[in-house]
């Protein structure tokens, strides 16, 4: 495999990718489809591109195994989100190159991992390996906007695109590194929370603002909130969140992971508990979380109003039960005039586990990306479409080949956002080294 070579090739693949507009809404992902398409069709590999709706694509391309074993599936979602181009100091659709750094809107999220994928599908080609399974590029529309036009409608209508795979590689993971760490820490995500979208409705008779009394609607919703947010939701540590922190602990400044290496005992010490709780990030790693983010009462100040409503955002810890959290709500509102509902359908978290040859390949790539590098899996706060592969039988991990610092992970779904040149190269390299490993015959 001619390395340098693939490494510029990816870079400017990228560069051109970046410079096609997926902005979603609208997407026009079939914009990026076809691009991708083209690149491929100059390699001989046939796809094909599928639109949930106008516009709307999704392409899957195979580089065939003999079959022996089940496919792994890269994907990356096509979509980007919206770049304000005033607080730009670049193009976000420019392809622009400066000191080192790719820029663009997708550079991170995640066109840049697409294209590695490609990149090293595009070398496996030429080199004429023999597989023992099936690569299959799978690039979906909608991901920004809860992929209703992507992962979701693949899963639901094209179920052949993922049938016989054994395993899927998606969104997120990566290497992170902080100033005064004492190394930097390489996740990769084996499960992620759900939503479990929720609302409190209140209600009491009318009457005027002059005269109110305590069991209005927005009073009893008020109070209701107040002691759902007072309750402590008893912390859990998943197995897998243990081994998390343990290895955390080693990484992060001396003293500051003091308690992470059994943190199920440490969380027992209320001193303890307390100041781990209060870091939001930790918090939403041990419990089902509550965000009250949405309230509605009157439409006038001197009306009260005979209902009052409040959208909560609940995410769920896998392993917890949707009917147990709603049961555990409505006990600690503690008021039958506060009815509860849950607003979509429960989706329960999925999981796939730390110990497959697919997470050791990852792992042992992260352990040549930075030397020293520990890496630990994560379940994530957030959702991705894992969690549809996930459903669909297949064990999914997010990863990146990529290290990214702080600064920078911060300029996702922000301004600026960029990939320097040498997570390019590199993340290219082990992209090819980890589908040689996991698919060479
Ligand atoms: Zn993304």
């Amino acid at each position: 495999m001619n390395v340098p070579k693939l490494g510029e090739e990816a870079i400017d693949l990228l560069r051109r990718y970046l410079m096609i507009d997926t902005t979603n809404p609208p997407g026009n992902e079939i914009a990026g489809a076809r691009f991708l398409a083209e690149v491929l069709a100059n390699d001989g590999i046939a796809s094909e591109i599928v639109e949930a709706a106008p516009g709307r694509a999704n392409l899957r391309a195979r580089l065939a195994g003999d079959g022996s074993l089940g496919a792994l599936v890269l994907h990356h979602h096509i979509d980007v989100v919206y770049a304000d181009r005033r607080y730009w100091t670049v193009d976000p659709f420019g392809g622009e190159i400066l000191d080192g750094y790719l820029y663009g809107r997708g550079a991170l999220d995640m066109k840049s991992i697409g294209i590695m994928q490609l990149a090293a599908m595009l070398a496996l080609k030429r080199e004429g390996v023999p597989l023992k399974r099936d690569l299959v590029l799978l690039a979906t529309a909608d991901e920004e906007a809860g992929s209703q036009y992507g992962a979701r409608f693949i899963a639901d209508t094209h179920p052949a695109w993922l049938a016989g795979a054994d395993f899927a590689l998606g969104e997120l993971g990566g290497i992170h590194h902080e100033e005064g760490w004492r190394a930097p820490l390489g996740m990769i995500d084996i499960s992620e929370k759900t939503g479990l979208p929720l609302r409190l409705t209140a209600r009491s008779s009318p009457g005027h603002g002059s005269m109110p009394w305590a069991t209005t609607a927005p009073h009893r919703l008020v109070n209701a909130l107040a002691r759902l947010l007072a309750a402590e939701r008893a912390p859990r540590v998943l197995p897998e969140v243990r081994e998390f922190f343990a290895r955390l602990a080693t990484v992060l400044p001396r003293g500051a992971g003091r308690g992470f290496d059994d943190l199920e005992r440490s969380l027992r010490d209320p001193a303890f508990r307390a100041r781990f709780l209060d870091d939001r990030w930790y918090a939403a790693m041990v419990r089902t979380t509550f965000a009250v983010n949405m309230l509605k009462g009157s439409e006038k100040r001197n009306v009260i109003p005979p209902e009052a409503v409040a959208e909560i955002d609940c995410r769920v810890l896998a392993g917890d039960d949707p009917d147990e959290i709603v049961r555990w709500v409505t006990q600690v509102i503690a008021d039958d005039a506060v009815e509860v509902t849950v607003v979509a359908p429960a989706k329960i978290p999925n999981m796939s586990p730390p110990d497959t040859e697919l997470y050791k390949s990852l792992a042992a790539a992260l352990g040549r990306r930075v030397p020293g590098v520990v890496v630990a899996p994560r379940i994530m706060t957030g959702f991705t479409d894992n969690w549809i592969f996930r459903r669909a039988g297949l064990q999914a991990y997010g990863f990146s080949p990529t290290l990214v610092g702080a600064e920078d992970g911060g300029r996702v779904h922000g301004n600026d956002e960029r990939i320097s040149l040498e997570n390019i190269r590199e993340g290219t390299r082990l992209y090819a080294e980890v589908l040689l490993e996991m698919a060479g015959a």
